[in-house]
């Protein structure tokens, strides 16, 4: 058997063109979503995360700017930053790309943004939200597995998921989205036993680490969906997910691939959080296609 791709490029245009066309209701009503990034230092990812961001958020009608603060700017500084935006008014989305450099503490900045500007869905409040099943703006990368999952028809409900890695940016929150959609959900992790046997029951595997092919081909049942987040660059130059794709792909029933599948959707993701954002904190309303997963319990 080899697996139908999840194409993340073709659902995150999808994903895309829906929040244009949200953003042009909103227009009509005076209200452009702004987005603004607030980039700490020169880590190469979130360098190319924000170019490729700005463009997107620029095609979809929003009005998007870059902060951008030395990596020696201080604690003070960066906190004077976002409290700032957080008053402003046409600012609808705050995004802090993580990590930050060194000496400074990305615990205490997330936790100031305003929780209705917070469209990574990393604060506090928008973790309880989702641990509660409340609204609440998610976390976009595991929200951006699930759309990819929602719009290829892969029902979660009963299904043995399986994610490895618990961080806060991905594991953990798509942990608990799938269990919002009644999956049976095991977390893996760098201490857990006997990785390949957890996977093998898998009817979803979501591979969530930073090690290229650790997910071994022979481990992924017969017929299941494997999304792998993981983007890990190789000697050669060349980008790979955690899931070895060759040997996968004769196994799974659907498999995304690195890049072209995840990665795209995280930034459409964003686009909808943002449009969302914009929506509530001008007391609109939506479209139904363009209240996206990422923004609803
Ligand atoms: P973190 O480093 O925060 O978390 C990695 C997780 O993997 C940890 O929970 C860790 O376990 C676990 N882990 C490490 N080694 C093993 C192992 N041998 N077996 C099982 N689990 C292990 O990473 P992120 O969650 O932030 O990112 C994961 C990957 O996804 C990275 O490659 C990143 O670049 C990519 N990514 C891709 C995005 C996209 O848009 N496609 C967006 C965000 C991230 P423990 O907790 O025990 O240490």
């Amino acid at each position: 058997m080899t697996a139908r791709i999840l194409d993340g490029k073709a659902v995150a245009q999808m994903v895309r063109a829906e929040v244009r066309a949200g953003a042009e209701a909103l227009a009509a009503r005076d209200v452009r979503p702004g987005l603004v990034v607030v980039l700490v230092g020169e880590d190469p990812a979130s360098q190319v995360y924000v170019r490729n961001k700005d463009k997107a958020a620029r095609e979809a009608g929003f009005e998007v700017r870059t902060v951008r603060l030395a990596a020696t700017a201080r604690q003070a500084e960066l906190e004077a930053e976002v409290r700032a935006l957080n008053a402003v008014r046409a600012v609808h989305g705050i995004l802090v790309p993580l990590p930050l450099p060194k000496g400074l503490d990305a615990d205490r900045v997330v936790r100031l943004i305003d929780p209705a500007k917070d469209v990574d869905g990393l604060t506090p409040e928008n973790v309880a939200a989702l641990a509660m099943g409340r609204p609440g703006l998610r976390p976009c990368t595991p929200a951006g597995c699930i759309e990819l999952c929602d719009r290829h028809a892969i029902a979660l409900e009963g299904k043995d998921v399986v994610v490895v890695g618990r961080s806060m940016l991905v594991g953990k929150p798509f942990a608990l989205l799938a269990l919002e959609r009644n999956a049976t959900v095991t977390i893996a992790h760098s201490r857990t036993r006997d990785l390949a046997e957890h996977v093998r029951r898998a009817d979803v595997v979501v591979a969530a680490v930073g090690r290229p092919a650790l997910v071994k081909g022979d481990w992924i049942r017969p017929g299941a969906a494997v999304l792998d987040v993981g983007i890990n660059r190789l000697a050669d130059g060349r980008l790979v997910g955690d899931v070895d794709f060759e040997t996968a792909k004769e196994r799974a029933g659907w498999i995304t691939p690195v890049p072209g599948g995840v990665g795209p959707m995280t930034i459409a993701m964003l686009l909808a959080n943002t449009l969302q954002a914009a929506a509530l904190q001008t007391g609109n309303s939506l479209p139904a296609r363009t209240r996206s997963v990422a923004s609803t319990s």
